[in-house]
């Protein structure tokens, strides 16, 4: 017991004392200030969606994928990087997903009023913690209900990291939504390790090419061959494939070589909010693809 006590008090011990040590307690301050930022930002709206073009091989846009960004009040336009993993430790992804969802099918029901955009799909990425959900199903079917969104033009972004957990719950939700029209894609695929025999069990409609992997698939033989064996696994499971980061020509021509006929990139369009998506879109002259300038990235 006296042993015991004695532990206790060390580890309490060790506890207080990081709480002491000035970097670790400038890391949790700034951990607590995101916190608070980021509930308030949800309830004073200071989330916005980027969106970015789909493109087949003539270069015409086929839909979109819906981006998160958050105008935060101090620091500015910040992307996910800066803030989705704490929404996704907190929870606080819950909400945050399921704005991005209403508000990404209110924009794909809206495109549809209008005959240049009636055709668009609209990709929307899914958080590890909101798949798991016990109510993601309804959740998602009420959203596309409430919009009017066609759902055979919503498709749901999800990542390899999140298939390794429950297969059988996640193939039951899928079905059930695959049921109602909805697609699935499986973004960054290239880049993790993944098992195969998961990848045959789940309804699947996309597999994206990851970025890293295009960015260097002229220069690195390996990279090229991963490449080259996405296509063909695609192929032969009846899957679409589509690249994401194309940022030149010469890219976008050796994944064509490889029948890869759909990209997304910042050679056809970055990512912009919806009064100026479009505009950034046309069929790219010159090698190096658009200038930026509607860019707020
Ligand atoms: P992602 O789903 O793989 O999205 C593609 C990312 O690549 C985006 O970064 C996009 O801006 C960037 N990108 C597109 N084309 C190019 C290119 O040609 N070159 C380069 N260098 N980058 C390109 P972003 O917007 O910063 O988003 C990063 C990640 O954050 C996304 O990766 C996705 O995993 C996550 N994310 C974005 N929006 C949401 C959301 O609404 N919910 C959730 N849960 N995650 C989101
Ligand atoms: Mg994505
Ligand atoms: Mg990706
Ligand atoms: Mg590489």
């Amino acid at each position: 017991r006296a042993d015991l006590a004695m532990y206790q008090a060390k580890a309490a011990g060790r506890n207080t004392l990081r709480f002491f040590d000035p970097e670790m307690q400038a890391v949790v301050n700034a951990r607590a200030m995101l916190e608070a930022d980021l509930r308030m930002g949800l309830m004073r709206n200071q989330f916005l969606l980027y969106y970015q073009p789909h493109v087949d091989e003539e270069g015409r846009m086929t839909g979109a994928e819906a981006l998160l960004r958050w105008q935060h009040p101090r620091r500015g336009l910040l992307t996910p990087a800066d803030f989705i993993p704490l929404a996704e430790d907190t929870g606080l992804i819950l909400p945050l997903g399921q704005w991005v969802l209403k508000t990404a099918c209110a924009q794909l029901a809206a495109w549809s009023t209008q005959p240049k955009t009636a055709n668009l799909t609209l990709a929307v990425n899914i958080s590890p913690r909101q798949l798991r959900h016990p109510d993601f199903v309804i959740q998602v079917l009420a959203v596309l209900n409430q919009t009017g969104a066609d759902p055979h033009k919503l498709k749901l972004e999800l990542t390899e990291s999140m298939l390794m957990d429950n297969v059988e719950d996640l193939i039951v939700k899928m079905t059930a939504l695959k049921a109602e029209g909805v697609g699935f894609a499986l973004d960054d695929f290239g880049t993790n390790y993944s098992s195969l025999t998961y990848l045959k069990r789940l309804p699947l409609d996309q597999l994206k090419i990851d970025r890293s992997i295009v960015r260097d698939i002229l220069t690195d033989t390996g990279d090229a061959t991963i490449a080259r064996t996405i296509v063909t696994l695609a192929q032969s499971m009846g899957l679409n494939v589509i690249a994401e980061g194309v940022e030149t020509r010469e890219q976008r021509e050796f994944l064509a070589q490889m029948s890869c006929h759909a990209f997304q990139g910042y050679f056809f369009g970055r990512p912009a909010p919806k009064e100026e998506f479009g505009l950034t879109h046309q069929t790219p002259k010159e090698p190096n693809g658009l200038p930026d300038k509607l860019s707020q990235q």
